[in-house]
């Protein structure tokens, strides 16, 4: 088929977003209206990275947003893995606290995992606990990583059909690729999952109904690795002169794919909406409401 032979749907990921959040925002005033206080969300920052401090801002922005509420603990770089560890243990035990997310990345030597270890699961807002992960597995699990979600509700959004389709995830972390292949494979999609060492790459992209791209390697899937028709989930972002660039050849796929994911205003305020769902989500359970 011919470039330009399709009508690319590009999506708008802010406009779900504000779509959600409208929704999570009349949930929650329907139960502080009840009587109840509301959610609360503390993110933890280690060090004064710029870029980080940018990302916590915006997620308080968002809670106030939604009319939940939200904290702030900025602690200096210096911070030791104990110190990190005796504050989530306070926040565990703070009734106040529904959601806890620690900002990455940490400053050596402060271990990723021991930090996700230490979060009281039920809290966990960017789901990075291994109870979360197993219980994703498993196919139980409440809280799930929050990139994963914002790409299978866009999925869902869009009535991109996954049972039977062939999908291809690109990259295999533990907080973007292994999860969202995961999902996929529990909407019946075959889930091919891709990465560094993967030979072929082009070959197994060009059979792909749908392709989840997060490897991080700016503009990486070329138009000719596309199927027309497919649904293309870009989740990279990387920066280069100055402007964020995905993973996928963004300007090249239009015509090629049915639909696909801006790298601004595509997956990543889907991200920050289902943190919001997570701090929701682990609200209502701890409240039993
Ligand atoms: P990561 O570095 O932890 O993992 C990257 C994965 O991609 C690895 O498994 C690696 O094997 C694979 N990979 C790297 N280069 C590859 C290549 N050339 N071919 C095939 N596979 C390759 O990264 P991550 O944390 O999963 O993030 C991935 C990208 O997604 C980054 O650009 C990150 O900034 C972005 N991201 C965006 C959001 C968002 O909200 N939009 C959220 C999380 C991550």
């Amino acid at each position: 088929m011919a470039k330009g032979a399709i009508d690319t749907i590009v999506v708008d990921g802010l406009a779900l977003a504000n779509q959600l959040r409208d929704e999570m925002k009349a949930e929650i005033d329907t139960l502080v209206a009840a009587g109840h206080r509301p959610p609360q969300l503390t993110v933890v920052l280690v060090g004064d990275d710029p870029a980080s401090l940018s990302y916590i801002k915006g997620k308080q922005r968002a809670c106030a947003r939604i009319g939940a509420d939200s904290a702030e603990h900025l602690l200096p770089a210096s911070t030791s893995e104990k110190e990190l560890l005796d504050l989530l243990d306070r926040l565990n035990r703070d009734d106040g606290v529904d959601g806890i997310l620690v900002q990455l990345p940490l400053p050596k030597p402060i271990s990723p995992e021991a930090v996700a270890e230490a979060i009281d699961p039920a809290k966990d807002a960017d789901a990075l606990h291994p109870l979360n992960f197993g219980r994703l597995l498993l196919g139980n699990a409440q809280l799930i990583s929050c990139t994963p979600l914002g790409v299978m509700a866009v999925l869902e959004h869009h009535g991109v059909s996954l049972a039977g389709a062939d999908a291809v995830v690109i990259g295999r972390s533990n907080i973007v690729g292994k999860p969202v292949s995961i999902l996929l494979q529990q909407q019946n999609a075959t889930v091919t999952m891709c990465h560094s060492r993967t030979r072929n790459l082009p070959e197994i992209c060009r059979r792909a109904d749908v392709i989840v791209a997060a490897a991080g390697s700016p503009r990486m899937v070329k138009a000719d690795w596309i199927k027309p028709g497919a649904a293309v989930m870009d989740v990279g972002v990387t920066e280069v002169d100055g402007k964020l660039v995905g993973d996928v050849d963004f300007e090249a796929a239009l015509g090629i794919a049915g639909i696909i994911t801006p790298s601004r205003r595509g997956i990543g305020p889907m991200t920050i909406t289902m943190l919001l769902r997570n701090t929701l989500a682990a609200y209502r359970s701890r409240k039993g409401l």
